[in-house]
């Protein structure tokens, strides 16, 4: 396996905007790239990662999920969602910036494994977030193209004080 570099809008961003293509061959090749972007999304903190981000034109995402297990999504479309969320939501190829989103709540999704399996999986909250904005990557789409707005130095402070707040209450009442 090996670090590929994550394509930030501040370089890169004609390559972030770009139409990715359909996987059609699972070989070695394809595993080897979904390899290396788990690696690379391990290492970067991040919740997903969509190839174009790591300058692969490939239908291709990978996410970690709150138990730490990672999800391959391959050739992805949303095929349904329900209800609705609006919270901040960041990029790893827009590294500091912050927009509040409203997304779905709720988001199913038909793929296929590294094997050309197909499959269908539902999350809720940050993980139904995360299919959203990684199946947007593929279509060269970007969360800022989504954001209500853009969130300000301050709100981000706020943001922090309210998160390590609650992170006390939690505290107290362990
Ligand atoms: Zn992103």
């Amino acid at each position: 396996m090996a670090l590929r570099t994550i394509l930030t809008t501040e370089h890169d961003e004609e390559a972030l905007r770009k139409h990715s293509r359909p996987v059609t061959v699972f070989n070695e090749r394809i595993h080897k790239m979904l390899d290396d972007m788990i690696e690379t999304l391990k290492e970067s903190g991040g919740v997903g990662l969509a190839a174009p981000q790591v300058g692969i034109l490939r239908r291709m995402v990978v996410i970690e999920r709150e138990d730490g297990s990672i999800l391959e999504l391959i050739n992805p479309e949303i095929i349904a969602t329900e209800g609705e969320q609006t919270g901040p939501e960041g990029c790893l190829s827009l590294p500091g910036v912050w927009g509040e989103v409203t997304r779905p709540m709720t988001v199913t999704v038909r793929a296929v494994d590294r094997n050309g399996e197909p499959f269908e999986e539902t999350a809720s909250g940050l993980i139904g977030r995360c299919f959203m904005h990684e199946c947007e990557h593929l279509d060269g789409i970007l969360f800022t193209d989504r954001a209500d707005h853009i969130m300000t130095q301050e709100e981000l402070d706020a943001l922090d004080e309210a998160a390590m707040e609650e992170m006390e209450a939690e505290g107290e009442q362990a």
